[in-house]
């Protein structure tokens, strides 16, 4: 089995939520008393929201090319930034590093692929949502078309999630304030919504829903375990 790496803290609670699910998920293929192999580097989210929000992505790339140098040296085999917003800066992280980034757009671009989906609605942060990283990412290389919310709804998004969810916080009103955006976006032709942050899944669940939902947290980890069991 390989040593999965996990550059995680941003926010906590979803990196405990990938920590679950990567050994849940061992635990179901291999049974017994098997478990993930797992180097975690966690950062304080505090400092790196403040950066973003202030738009010093340099300094970001910096201290996450830092923590992955130190999961490298740790022995890890690949590593999984455990947010879909902070690939933004992937690609200066992967210069500073010679283990793969597993992308969380294209784990999730593959199942969606699978699903056959055409076009996908996209929840995240703003900066996920507005800008090019990741939507294109998936556009260009798997050829889906992503659509976001309006202005005012990709506001509503991105402050419940850095108000509650990244603090643990899981509000009735919030999610049906996500779930009227997401029918929304399936009104406009979306087959399917991708949960486009990590700490999402903790708010808006497939029981919640007719619509198909692709959450990355789960997708995420579950391409780190088929990676570390080589499939
Ligand atoms: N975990 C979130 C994401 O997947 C948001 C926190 C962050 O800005 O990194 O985008």
């Amino acid at each position: 089995m390989k040593t999965i790496g996990l550059l995680g803290g941003m926010s906590w609670e979803s990196t405990a939520l990938y920590y679950k699910q990567i050994n849940e998920e061992i635990k179901k293929r291999l049974g017994s008393l098997h478990s993930a192999k797992v180097v975690i580097y966690s950062v304080d989210f505090d400092e790196i929201e403040k950066l973003q929000h202030s738009g010093d992505w340099d300094k970001t790339a910096e201290i996450l090319s830092e923590a992955s140098k130190n999961i490298q040296n740790a022995n890890a085999d690949f590593l999984l930034i455990c947010t879909n917003t902070m690939h933004k800066v992937a690609p200066i992280i992967q210069e500073k590093i010679d283990i793969p980034i597993v992308h969380i757009a294209d784990a999730t671009a593959k199942v969606l692929q699978n699903d056959g989906i055409s076009k996908v609605g996209l929840l995240g942060t703003a900066f996920t949502m507005e800008e090019d990283f990741y939507k294109n990412r998936i556009t260009d290389n798997f050829g889906i078309d992503v659509i976001t919310p309006n202005k005012e709804d990709i506001k509503i998004i991105h402050k419940i999630i850095y108000e509650e969810l990244c603090l643990g916080v899981i509000n009735d009103n919030s999610r049906k304030e996500y779930l009227r955006i997401i029918e929304d976006l399936n009104s406009k032709g979306a087959q399917g919504i991708i949960l486009g942050c990590t700490e999402i899944c903790m708010l808006i669940k497939d029981e919640h829903t007719n619509t198909k939902l692709y959450d990355t947290t789960t997708i995420h980890a579950n391409e780190a375990v088929n990676k570390a069991l080589e499939l």
